[in-house]
């Protein structure tokens, strides 16, 4: 019985300790908008943030399809609304990955040159995250099955997080458009909504991760509905199995993976997307960015 009531104790102490703890840090962590909130390694003030847009999928392959909207395409248009906004915005150093051209030069020859340091080095990353599994240090989450990425689409994927690890950038953010895996394909699925992915809180950069999505989600949410997919309730969530959100812990950088909604909703009609849709989208997206940064 004593000991009972001890254990009680020492439980309400934690808590109450933690909690302290939680309040404590809480400024550091939302009032902090220098580059130093996303990367610790980066210490210089004033240097400029430097962030990676990656729209989703090859260039001439994957991604959703219905009718004649192509994601692999219109990711392209909401890359260009947001290159465009952070092109005017002195703080920030932005490259994209993929333009109309394919990958941008910087990545094909990283590919080109790396193809086989980026596959010696994901199988390290694979067997060392593996077996911390085994041993019980890390923790293996149940999530949604996500389509697999072909072969030459994962190494571009790793290929590009280990480029963002070793040229440190500060953020990543992956755009793409989501689908209802269904059979009759040229109706509408079942699922509405825009949901956003980051690393799972065991990886590195979950909570920074976090913090731009939420961030994001607020503007988001202005002007679109979030995900009906019972999966994607809270609408950000994390991921370990995404490549983008660092699967294998293959990333050391905050990284949001945004899905902007299903692609058969009306709003994703060519026309209404081109002349305003996708503007707005990038619109909420670049504020989501900039508010946590610059709060
Ligand atoms: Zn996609």
């Amino acid at each position: 019985m004593m000991e009972h009531i001890i254990a009680m104790k020492s439980t309400h102490i934690l808590f109450i300790t933690c909690i302290i703890v939680l309040i404590a840090m809480w400024p550091l962590v939302t009032k902090d908008g220098s580059i130093n909130t996303l990367n610790q390694g980066q210490t210089n003030s004033g240097q400029k943030i430097k962030l990676l847009i990656v729209p989703g999928h090859e260039p001439n392959d994957g991604g959703a399809i219905y009718l004649d909207r192509k994601e692999r395409d219109m990711v392209l248009i909401l890359s260009r609304e947001l290159q465009q906004l952070f092109a005017t915005d002195k703080r920030f150093e932005v490259m994209v990955a993929r333009d109309e051209s394919g990958f941008t030069p910087t990545f094909q020859s990283y590919f080109d040159a790396n193809a086989d340091t980026i596959k010696l080095w994901q199988a390290q990353k694979k067997k060392e995250t593996v077996e911390l599994i085994t041993s019980g240090t890390l923790k293996e989450i149940k999530e949604i099955e996500h389509n697999r990425a072909s072969d030459v689409a994962a190494l571009h994927l790793y290929g590009i997080n280990k480029w963002l690890n070793d040229q440190r950038y500060d953020l990543v953010v992956h755009l793409h458009i989501n689908d209802d895996n269904r059979k009759k394909r040229k109706t509408p699925g079942k699922y509405k909504g825009f949901s956003i992915y980051i690393p799972e809180k065991q990886f590195t950069a979950s909570a920074k991760s976090r913090m731009v999505a939420e961030s994001i989600k607020k503007e988001l949410e202005q002007h679109f509905a979030t995900s009906t997919l019972a999966s994607e309730k809270g609408t950000v969530l994390e991921s370990q199995k995404l490549i983008a959100t660092g699967r294998y812990q293959t990333l050391d950088i905050p990284s949001v993976l945004i899905e902007y909604g299903y692609i058969y909703e009306p709003h994703f009609e060519r026309g209404a997307f081109e002349q305003g849709v996708a503007q707005q989208m990038a619109e909420d997206t670049y504020r989501g960015i900039t508010n946590v940064l610059f709060p």
